[in-house]
């Protein structure tokens, strides 16, 4: 076989598999509320073609829909329109939910530069993380890449999406029962906030409020936390119980003096001096920031606040939030890109939620030739790394490896 037709039948493999899923599992589906006023969106297994500008006004529609077409990925717009059929101008926006992206592709994690491959479209040169601005060796600007998801990506993703969650809730006022929590079957996780509140804001005010959540542009003097502390009104009131970002500050700066060892302390980046000084005065001020930032000298008091509103805001895919047409992906549907459920996660149950093994999605086994694939974990066990090998894997092991184009089928020989 060429390479073309093992990826082929590498594709057709997965197509098989979602439509298996999709027959048995049509009923999980969960469709948007007010699903009528929806634009959906699916793209197909056939390279790139995406199907858009489709409505249903009904689950069980959608349902039949999905299973006649087994699509690769499926999606839904955030936004409600009077005719969600007509084209992108005549549609007749009434509103869009206000919906965040939380991707381990935004969030810096070493681990990356392990699991995740570039490689120059035009030499082949290749090498781990995130790929150059241009090619060591010819110089070439385009890129293949291939991300893996992995344990500790998808655990800092899953703090992003607390501090989310928290921040709407403390700061924006949004009630719990309007918040949904998705976790996207690849990377990280989408929330929706369907809320008559902020239904008609259009992009600008959304992105007033990505900037609150991302702290820019955030004042210090605003927040009366200039240097030097005794200037401002700070000392014995700046308390963990403040609303807005000082109290933020103020909980991320007791993080740092209170709980982190010398070692995380250096990853935040702090010199060596200013890590020394936190110990010290761990020691001696038992619970009280107000103590604690009396005495430090201007450049550590800089350098903590900085570090605390890098803890402290959170990493989205600013885009997302401000675009007022985007298609988001359905819960309860298969990510193409892994095989595993797009699933809804209850925001308490966050916690304890194992994306790698509540969202598996297949039973069996498959036998395929993996090319070259990073340790990954799936399902509860850890597998790989491979090269140029046969394996029997779990059919979910198998499919991941599909979906990430790092394997294909093992044909069986017709005796
Ligand atoms: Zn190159
Ligand atoms: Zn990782």
């Amino acid at each position: 076989m060429n390479n073309e037709a093992k990826h082929r039948a590498g594709r057709n493999m997965v197509k098989a598999r979602f439509h298996e899923y999709y027959r048995r599992n049509r009923e999980n589906i969960t469709p948007p509320k007010s699903m009528g006023q929806r634009e959906f969106g699916f793209l197909l297994f056939v390279e790139g073609v995406m199907l858009r500008h489709k409505s249903f006004n009904q689950p069980s529609e959608l349902g039949k829909f999905i299973e006649a077409t087994v699509p690769s990925d499926i999606y839904y717009s955030a936004a409600y329109y009077m005719d969600p059929e007509a084209p992108m101008d005549r549609k007749g926006w009434t509103g869009s939910d206000l919906i965040f992206d939380i991707d381990a592709d935004h969030i810096e994690t070493e681990c990356k530069k392990i699991h995740d491959r570039w490689r120059c479209d035009a030499c082949g040169t290749s090498g781990g993380g995130k790929p150059p601005m241009i090619c060591p060796k010819c110089k070439g600007q385009r890129f293949t890449e291939t991300t893996w998801m992995c344990r500790e990506c998808l655990e800092e993703a899953k703090i992003e999406a607390s501090k989310l969650i928290d921040l709407l809730i403390r700061d924006f006022g949004v009630n719990h029962e309007e918040v949904n929590l998705n976790f996207s079957g690849h990377r990280g996780y989408h929330i929706h906030v369907e809320s008559e509140v902020f239904k008609n804001l259009g992009s600008d005010e959304r992105k007033e409020i990505v900037d609150y959540l991302t702290g820019l542009g955030l004042d210090l003097k605003l927040l009366n936390l200039s240097y030097p502390p005794g200037e401002s009104d700070i000392s014995g009131k700046f308390t963990v119980h403040d609303p807005g970002w000082r109290g933020r500050i103020a909980r991320s700066i007791e993080e740092i003096i209170l709980r982190m060892d010398r070692e995380p302390l250096g990853k935040l980046g702090l010199r060596r001096e200013v890590i020394e000084s936190i110990i010290e005065y761990r020691k001696n001020i038992g619970k009280d920031i107000s103590e604690f930032i009396k005495d430090v000298d201007r450049k550590t008091w800089r350098q903590i606040i900085h570090k605390a509103v890098t803890l402290a805001k959170v990493n989205i895919d600013t885009v997302v939030t401000t675009d007022i047409h985007r298609l988001i992906r359905l819960p309860g549907t298969l990510n193409g890109k892994t095989g595993l459920k797009a699933s809804k996660v209850n925001v308490k149950d966050l916690p304890r939620f194992d994306p790698l093994k509540e969202t598996v999605a297949f039973e069996g086994e498959e036998r395929i030739h993996i090319e070259e694939a990073p340790r990954f974990e799936i399902g509860g066990e850890e597998y790989g790394p491979f090269k140029d090998v046969d394996e029997t894997l779990p059919a979910h092991a198998a499919i991941l490896l599909l979906c990430k184009g790092s394997a294909y089928p093992v044909v069986k020989p017709i005796v």
